[in-house]
């Protein structure tokens, strides 16, 4: 596969659709990043990597963090990892990743780990686990990204902060149930900075290869479980695009997590891990362009897990 070629052709394909949809304008931290920007990587299970466009600038993870924070908690449990499962379920929600709705009727059990609540439960846990829940996540993705320049995003961290009333209300109703370990504050704090942390497409296609690898490091040696691995992939299909995971596997058919900085991540497991990044989103917090260029992708080559 001449990923290079297919990668232009992408490309070229997406571009009309960047611009299309909202950047995300909930913090004033994202609201500044142009519209205009497009890049997609793809890491191979060999560890080379492609890419097009604006594919090495950094831009803010937001929920494409929880798919490590998932991962580093199966990894850190040791093989004890169903006890998150019962703190969490694995059922798309069909309500936007912020939704309060379905907490309340069921016993402060988030329905997936890639919502807001879920991915709380998950920091929380995380915390727990290591004592810092934001940091151990920074130098896993340094470590799996090869970058050691990954870094916080000040300003990102303290706007969602500021502007965080609605994160604040899902943990506290989620501790109300018994379902938190930690403080309220600390959890919404190791979140936002998980959120904040600043990667390019080459950042996080290559820290996402284990997806690709069932499991493996690059080096060969082993993070995951294959079939830890597997679940992971199968939560991001079915929950990693939020209440528009039914639409995406219909038209990418890929394991996907997106955020809205406006980067989407996807597993083609057995060959290589994607990311691409366009910050204008859709009403559901996925970038448009993002998913038109996977969509066309998982066309030329055949590569859709089905
Ligand atoms: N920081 C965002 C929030 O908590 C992340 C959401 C997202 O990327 N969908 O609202």
């Amino acid at each position: 596969m001449d990923y290079q070629a297919v990668l232009e052709e992408v490309a070229a394909h997406a571009r009309p659709y960047v611009r299309q949809g909202r950047v995300a304008d909930y913090i004033p931290a994202l609201e500044r990043v142009s519209a205009d920007r497009f890049g997609i990587a793809v890491a191979d299970i060999n560890g080379d990597v492609y890419g097009v466009g604006d594919w090495e600038t950094p831009f803010s993870v937001q929920s494409i963090s929880k798919t490590f924070s998932l991962a580093l908690v199966m990894a850190q449990s040791h093989g004890g990892h169903d006890s998150i499962w019962q703190r969490v379920g694995r059922e798309p929600s069909g309500t936007p990743f912020n939704s309060l709705v379905q907490l309340e009727a069921e016993n402060g059990i988030p329905r997936n780990p890639f919502i807001n609540a879920g991915a709380l439960v998950v920091t929380d846990r995380l915390q727990t686990l290591t004592g810092d829940a934001s940091t151990s996540m920074l130098h896993f993705l340094r470590e799996e990204s090869g970058n050691e320049d990954l870094a916080f995003d000040q300003a990102v961290a303290d706007s969602e902060a500021e502007h965080g009333d609605r994160n604040a209300a899902l943990a506290h109703f989620m501790a109300s149930f018994g379902n938190l370990e930690n403080p309220v504050p600390s959890v919404i704090e190791h979140y936002f900075w998980q959120c904040s942390i600043e990667m390019s497409c080459r950042d996080l296609a290559v820290a996402g290869g284990f997806l690709a690898r069932h499991g493996l490091r690059a080096d060969g040696s082993r993070l995951l479980e294959a079939r830890e691995a597997k679940r992971i992939n199968a939560v991001m299909l079915t929950c990693g695009t939020y209440d528009a995971a039914g639409e995406f596997a219909y038209r990418v058919g890929l394991p996907a997590k997106s955020g809205v900085g406006g980067g989407i991540i996807a597993v083609i497991p057995g060959r290589c891990t994607l990311c691409v990044w366009s910050p204008a989103l859709d009403a559901r917090g996925n970038s448009v362009a993002g998913a038109a260029a996977l969509d066309h992708f998982t066309t030329l080559t055949g590569w859709s897990v089905f």
